[in-house]
This record gives structure tokens, sequence and C-alpha cells, in this order.
């Protein structure tokens, strides 16, 4: 039996796996240069989940695509924009830098990130069996003879509760229900076994139960690999289910962060407040939910000032309408970009 969790995830948790620090995201078009991300930094750390939440529009798998160098030919990332990673050999690197079609970022893809979509036909081939497949990623990064990568993945679709995992192994993705696909993906981008996983609406797709289901393999697994994970979605109940941090997104800026009990029982942000009153309460199942009132701008039409002012409630004419809130300090773990928090320190690095 091959060994398939490796010295690299015995690492230290809490240990950093990748840094962004101010990437800026355009892409150019007919009508110019529009701005998708607008200034992000997140850090990420082994065994940890930061959520990242937003409307469609916000960035938020611009950003992650950015990671994986997967943008279309039109982006073009910030020079001065940086994404550090720190690699399981204990060398870093600078994603920004490479070439979307070199070695090193086809290498990092897979060895060191895999990502996770919301509608597995789109990342497996319809042509080749789910085994087929596994084989092919396991073998692209790993020198272990075909026989071994069947072991592996076989013992991986085990692992992430396909039942008759080497009779499933053999068949084609048409084959398996929707959780059960969901799954192989999952397996799949495990096979390699990455510091960290970009899990982009991965549940979106999925009833309730399966959702739940496939929500708590995530957990499993991630304590299991000790990987970093980086989870996108809308949903910000969703996301309050599985990360340990979040970042509310908004038009290409995070506008706010926070440990996930911040977000939840402390939203600062109007923006995130909106957000959470959208989703119905356990405790208050008859309540009438509030959804966010009107639609995400458009990047070609970004508002000036605060981005949000064209949507919140408590906007301040003649000021949100004109400056950019910096990112304010709340706690050790909190920072906001709102002119409601004028009076609390501007988190460092958080200037507008
Ligand atoms: Fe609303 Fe102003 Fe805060 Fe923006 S800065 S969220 S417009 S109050």
């Amino acid at each position: 039996m091959v060994e398939i969790v490796p010295e690299k995830t015995k690492k230290q948790l809490g240990e950093t796996v990748l840094q962004v620090n101010n990437l800026r995201v355009a892409f150019k078009t007919d009508e110019g240069l529009v701005q998708a991300v607008a200034g992000v930094d997140f850090t990420v750390q082994r065994g940890q989940t930061l959520g990242i939440v937003g409307e469609s529009g916000s960035g938020k798998s611009v950003s992650t695509k950015a990671l994986m160098q997967l943008l279309p030919p039109n982006a073009v990332i910030d020079p001065e924009s940086q994404m550090i990673l720190h690699k399981a050999d204990g060398t870093t690197v600078d994603i920004t830098k490479l070439k979307s079609t070199g070695r090193e970022i086809r290498s990092i893809r897979g060895d060191e990130i895999a990502m996770i979509f919301q509608e597995p036909m789109a990342s497996f081939s319809p042509v080749y069996t789910i085994g087929n497949q596994i084989t092919e990623a396991i073998r692209a990064h790993k020198k272990v003879s075909r026989k071994q990568a069947r072991e592996i993945g076989v013992d991986m679709l085990a692992r992430v509760g396909i039942s008759n995992p080497s009779q499933r192994f053999d068949q084609y993705p048409f084959e398996l229900s929707g959780g059960m696909r969901q799954r192989a993906m999952i397996a799949t981008a495990l096979s390699t076994n990455p510091s960290l996983l970009i899990a982009d609406e991965p549940t979106t797709a999925l009833d309730v139960t399966i959702q739940a289901q496939i929500l708590r393999l995530m957990a499993d697994l991630q304590e299991e690999f000790n990987m970093a994970i980086i989870f996108i979605s809308h949903d910000l109940g969703v996301i309050s289910q599985v990360a340990d941090e979040i970042a509310v997104m908004y038009l290409g800026r995070v506008i706010e962060h926070g440990t996930t009990r911040d977000l939840i029982e402390t939203p600062k942000h109007p923006y995130t407040q909106a957000l959470l009153n959208a989703i119905p309460r356990i405790e208050n199942l008859h309540a009438r939910l509030q959804p966010v009132g009107g639609d995400i701008p458009g990047p070609m039409s970004r508002p000036p000032g605060c981005a949000f002012h064209t949507r919140c409630p408590q906007a301040i004419a003649g000021h949100c309408n004109v400056d950019l809130p910096p990112a304010y300090r709340i706690s050790e773990t909190h920072t906001v970009s709102c002119f409601l928090y004028e009076d609390q320190p501007i988190a460092e690095g958080g200037d507008a």
C-alpha cells in the first residue's frame, strides 16, 4: 500500500501557507480597463479555513483564480501585487511573477494548490472513467506506477465515503449521483495531497442533506490532511459552518474581515449585517427575511467613495459617496471598511 499522507502534512498547525498582499486584477475590455479586484489582502494558515463571501461580481472567484493563474488572457494582475506561496519543501514563490503556462505554475496546481468547483462535470471529462482521471492527476505530480496510482485513487474514494470504491473507480462521471461526483472531485483534488484547497461554491448545486454531508467531509479531511482551505460562497450561512475566519468582499475589495464569531455575533459593516439578515435563523424561523436591497453595480460603473453607498441605509451624504473608507481596527482580529467606525484606529496597511 502506498503512503498517501507524506511528511508535509505533519507540519505544525498555524503555519502560513499563503499570503496575499494588495492583489489587484483588471480586465482589458473594448470599453477600457475594468478593475475586478482592487487591493485585497489575506493570509491562510495550515489547518485553517478562510471563507470568502460576496455576491456574484464581488471579485471572490477572480481573486482565487488569480492564485492558480487560471484567469482569461485579457486579465492583468498588477505587478505590485504579491501572492506568496510557502511551498511544502520550505521554499517560497510569488505566484504573481509566474507565467500562466509555465512549468512552475503547472506543478503548483495540484501539487501545492488544488481547486474544486460547484459543478464536478465541468472538471471531469465525460469520456474517461473517474479512475482514469484520478490516476492521471496523481501521476502528473507523483512518481508512482499506474498500479500504485490506482491504489491511492481507490483509497481516496473510500476516504471520501464512496462505497464500493474499486467498482466506482472504473465508472464514468455520468454513472455517479451529483453528491457522489462531488465526493469524487474532492478525492481527485486531494489525491496529490495539496497544502491548500480552494473550494469555489462546492455545495451550491447540492440539496441541503448532501450539502451538510460534503461540508462535514471537508472538515474531516482538513483535520486528517491538515491543509488550508479557502472556501468561497455567496452564502454567509454556509460559510459560517466551515470557516475559522471570514472575509466579506464587495466590488473587488474586502470590506470586513474577522473570525467567524466576530462576523456572525458582532457584524459591523452594513453590508455584512444585510447579508446576515437574509439568512433564516433557527431561533426565529417566523421572522421575515430581508434580502439585501438593490443590485451590486457592474464593475464598469463602480460608484465613487464607498462602493456600497448606493445601497447603504446609513450612508453619510457628502462623505460616503466621495471618500473611500480605510480599514478600521475593531479588535485584534476584526477590521471593517466603513466610516461609521471612524473613531477606531486605522488598521495597519488599511489606508484607503
Ligand atoms: Fe454605508 Fe458609508 Fe459605511 Fe459605506 S462607509 S457602508 S456608505 S456608512
